[in-house]
């Protein structure tokens, strides 16, 4: 995922723009392995501005993920920014904010692959619903409400079964 810089830098161009697709199965986090359902798209551009290089993108990623209320299996579909200045290896004797986004290059060429790697992590959700809509399960007799109406009564609930309505909700 490398991206040819020598044009900006030789100051030709001003700005280039980039489509980057990452062919990934699955991202292991700390609890959980995600399964991609489709490459990862790296779209933006890379500019040349008077502070330097500068990268400007959008991450869009898809995946497997189970709907916190009915626990059916969908996928997600994410978007997330990924921007930050660019900085040459050799120079690295330069002091950085460590709140800053650094994009290393060298050789005139940036790898983007750990960044996007990165942006997917950050941003992935605690957890999602197949639908904003989602009616969940009954907490009754366990029906997918949004294929079928039970006749639960959910006042008559259990308050120790309360409390778990509540982290449905
Ligand atoms: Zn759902
Ligand atoms: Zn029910």
């Amino acid at each position: 995922m490398k991206i040819d810089l020598s044009k900006l830098i030789d100051r030709a161009v001003y700005k280039i723009d980039f489509v980057h697709s990452l062919d990934l199965d699955k991202v292991l986090t700390k609890t959980r392995e995600i399964i991609m359902s489709s490459p990862v798209e790296t779209k933006g551009s890379i500019y040349m501005t008077d502070e330097g290089l500068y990268l400007d993108a959008t991450v869009s990623y898809e995946y497997y993920e189970n709907c916190a209320r009915c626990l059916k299996e969908f996928v997600n579909k994410i978007e997330t920014a990924l921007s930050g200045r660019l900085v040459e290896n050799s120079k690295l004797s330069r002091k950085i904010d460590d709140e800053e986004l650094v994009f290393y290059y060298d050789n005139d060429e940036v790898e983007l692959v750990e960044q996007v790697l990165t942006s997917i992590l950050l941003s992935l959700p605690m957890k999602s619903l197949c639908d904003d809509n989602c009616k969940g399960l009954c907490l009754v007799c366990g029906k997918d409400l949004n294929k079928e109406e039970c006749n639960c009564n959910i006042q008559e609930i259990d308050p120790r079964l309360a409390k778990l309505k509540d982290l449905f909700d």
